[in-house]
């Protein structure tokens, strides 16, 4: 609860860990993070931020005063899925999408970012991806071929991969709820 409460967005993306949300959130949505400096200020995309487990592109002496999260685009739905073993541990995978739908609320694509499974977050766009069904066939494969996961005394490496590809289906299919395949997406207000 106490770091839920006190925990800040800069904090956890400055900290890096390859398995926290914020920054695989971060890179799902393309934040942009701002730093400042005595030298000035730098805008830096969140996927170029996060360099390796607790390893930031953060120089001596900056620190980060910002973060943008650009709106997203009507029409997009979102899914996330974590596992881990204990509530409120941090995840031993993590996968968050975002689906995207046309203005005829047809599914046109995705993109999947993964956390616990690389250095850092990984981020894959899958589109044309044409409605549920060949989403949730192709994203769990193409996720598992994008990650990097190493063995811990959290999990195997086998593990995590495995992980990879059910938190993708979970997250893809949150996506798409109890609606109807390619039913009305959420307009950015909701988003
Ligand atoms: C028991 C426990 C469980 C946790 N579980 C999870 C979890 O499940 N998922 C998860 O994602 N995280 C988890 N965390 C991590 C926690 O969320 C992060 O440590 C927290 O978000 C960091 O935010 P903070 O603002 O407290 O930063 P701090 O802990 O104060 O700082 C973290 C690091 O970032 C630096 N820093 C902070 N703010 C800035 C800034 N503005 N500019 C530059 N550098 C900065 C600090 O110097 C430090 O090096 C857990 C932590 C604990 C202790």
């Amino acid at each position: 609860m106490a770091i839920r409460n006190r925990g800040t967005i800069g904090g956890s993306l400055a900290h890096a860990d390859p398995a926290a949300e914020l920054p695989l959130v971060s890179v799902l949505l393309d934040a942009k993070i701002i730093t400042r400096s005595r030298s000035g200020e730098r805008t830096i995309a969140a996927r170029d931020f996060l360099l390796g487990p607790m390893t930031s592109a953060l120089g001596a002496g900056e620190i980060i005063t910002e973060i943008r999260f650009p709106i997203p685009p009507g029409g997009v739905r979102f899914g996330f899925a974590e596992m881990c073993r204990r509530r409120g541990d941090f995840a031993i995978v993590a996968a968050a999408c975002a689906v995207s739908f046309d203005a005829r609320r047809r599914c046109i694509g995705a993109r999947i970012a993964i956390g616990g499974a690389g250095s850092a977050p990984i981020a894959i766009d899958l589109d044309g991806a044409e409605g549920p069904d060949s989403l949730i066939a192709q994203a769990p494969e193409a996720a598992a071929r994008a990650a990097d996961p190493a063995a811990d005394i959290h999990a195997s490496a086998d593990f995590r991969l495995r992980l990879v590809r059910v938190m993708t289906a979970r997250a893809i299919r949150q996506c798409f709820g109890d609606a109807p395949p390619d039913a009305p997406a959420r307009d950015a207000n909701d988003a």
